[in-house]
């Protein structure tokens, strides 16, 4: 019963990613398509991750509706001379509430470290932006059995400076890599045994309130066809979106695919 109620008390985030797609005008007819479709629902939060370029046109036309604007990283100071960087000061000023932190991507091609990511998330956390945490293996480590090493390793470096209250505002994304972009999903039982050990890690630093409240999504390749049996995961509790989400119809889909608890 207890179990339930804190289920239940997770809404589902259904986040979509952009990546490196639309330019601001492509994000004006998105976010109006998407206006004109979307229905507030208990169930689901949803989110909008644009490029840094995108961002206003997307808090503009989804203003006074309660869909939320993210970035899709930030610099680790809140200003300074970074060529190229954007602080989480910015986002949040630009109408941001969350900021995708750890992105495989991220790690891959621009060679950020686990204790990287631990600093901007700790700085997005002390100006009140609200960090979604991207921890996942590779297909190599999944295949050497170091699933759990790996993702606990990148759990423990993204929170390494954070507290308790501080986890709290977080939310968690599991995506492993040899899922992303290639259509290759994990299956529900894959997903939900990895989502069970990241709230067991959640547990174990936080203790057994925030575990059971933290919201892990899971992204790689999920699409409409299934959204419906990986949300329905006791563990799972909403999507980071990359491809699927680029259209309107089937990121709402998605949403609309979270069961009714
Ligand atoms: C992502 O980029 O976070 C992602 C999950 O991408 P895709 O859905 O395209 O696999």
């Amino acid at each position: 019963m207890e179990d339930q109620r804190r289920m239940s008390a997770r809404r589902k985030i259904i986040a979509g990613n952009w990546k490196m797609f639309k330019d601001a005008r492509e994000t004006s007819i998105f976010c109006e398509s998407l206006r004109a479709v979307y229905k507030p629902d208990p169930r689901f939060e949803m989110v909008v991750c644009p490029p840094f370029t995108s961002i206003s046109a997307a808090v503009y036309a989804l203003a006074g509706t309660d869909i939320a604007v993210g970035g899709q990283n930030c610099g680790w100071e809140t200003e300074g001379a970074f060529t190229g960087e954007v602080s989480p000061r910015m986002l949040l000023t630009s109408g941001c509430k969350y900021v995708i932190l750890g992105h495989s991507e991220r790690r891959q091609y621009f060679s950020e470290s686990d204790q990287l990511i631990g600093k901007k998330v700790q700085l997005a956390l002390s100006l009140g932006l609200l960090p979604i945490v991207c921890l996942g293996e590779k297909i190599d480590e999944r295949e050497a059995g170091k699933t759990e090493e790996v993702v606990g390793r990148q759990f423990d470096g993204a929170f390494h400076s954070v507290d308790r209250t501080g986890f709290d505002k977080c939310v968690i994304a599991y995506e492993p890599v040899w899922a992303i972009g290639t259509g290759k999903t994990a299956t529900p039982e894959m997903a939900e045994e990895v989502h069970r050990f990241i709230r067991g890690r959640s547990a174990s630093r936080f203790g057994a309130e925030s575990a059971s409240e933290i919201r892990i999504l899971y992204g790689g390749s999920m699409k409409p066809t299934n959204s419906g049996e990986l949300l329905a995961e006791a563990d799972i509790d909403g999507g980071l979106i990359g491809g699927a989400s680029l259209d309107v119809g089937s990121f709402v889909e998605i949403a609309a695919s979270a069961p009714r608890r």
